[in-house]
């Protein structure tokens, strides 16, 4: 265990926007032991449900936030608008959208993408897992749209951060041609390795949000030990980005 207490990664677009509290957190900070050292926040990785209570609290108090609203991940593209806070994971969803203050919606990864999601005019706020599986599905068009149907968002007014996660340096797909569409194609940086932060960057301008108002951490997972990697580590942990507007 270390005391130095949770360290979130913060995109600096969304740290200048006052009614929000959003990070995407290291692994330090947490009380879970080896594998799961130490701030997991995944319930269904063979850590210990009271830690990772603990460290789900901790993280809601570092942002302010009076409640976390996290999924069970399915690798879908189910969205839920979120009203309360559930008590419990949602199921089967793998994006959360609310305009309820005091709300952060949480997703968990450990390579895979977290996008994060704010529009100031609402204001409402969305966020959506999105590996490989994810991008395929559009699960960040998708969550755009949830937007604009539950609280007439406007992507023009929209801003995007993608968090840190596997990187064109890791992102090898041997199967790709199985796996990938052909549209994908494009951003094939190697042999067999693939970008996804530009296909994200790609798909969120195609849901209409400017180009200029999307950031992409530009951290790989697989290369920064402070974070979970799966594919790294295979029995690991999972990190947090959570995104809310301030109580
Ligand atoms: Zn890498």
């Amino acid at each position: 265990m270390d005391n130095d207490g949770p360290q979130p990664f913060y995109f600096d677009a969304l740290s200048r926007a006052e009614r929000l509290s959003h990070g995407v957190f290291h692994r330090q900070g947490g009380s879970s032991p080896a594998p799961w050292d130490s701030l997991n926040v995944g319930l269904a990785v063979g850590d210990d449900a009271e830690l990772v209570a603990e460290n789900r609290r901790r993280i809601k108090q570092a942002l302010g936030l009076s409640a976390l609203v996290g999924a069970r991940q399915v690798h879908g593209d189910r969205v839920a608008v979120i009203t309360g806070d559930s008590g419990v994971d949602i199921d089967g969803v793998d994006a959360l959208v609310t305009d309820v203050p005091g709300i952060g919606l949480m997703i968990q990864q450990a390579d895979c993408q977290a996008v994060l999601i704010y529009d100031p005019l609402r204001p409402a706020v969305g966020i959506a897992h999105s590996g490989w599986r994810g991008s395929v599905a559009n699960i960040i068009q998708r969550t755009v749209a949830a937007m604009g149907e539950a609280y007439g968002s406007d992507p023009g007014a929209m801003y995007a951060a993608v968090s840190p996660s596997l990187g064109p340096c890791c992102g090898e797909f041997v199967n790709h041609r199985a796996e990938l569409p052909e549209a994908f194609r494009a951003f094939q940086v190697q042999s067999n390795h693939f970008d996804f932060w530009a296909i994200s960057r790609w798909q969120l301008a195609a849901a209409g949000i400017r180009p200029a108002r999307i950031c992409v951490a530009g951290v790989c997972t697989v290369c920064d030990p402070r974070f979970f990697s799966y594919r790294r580590d295979n029995v690991t942990g999972r990190n947090a980005s959570v995104i809310g507007l301030r109580p």
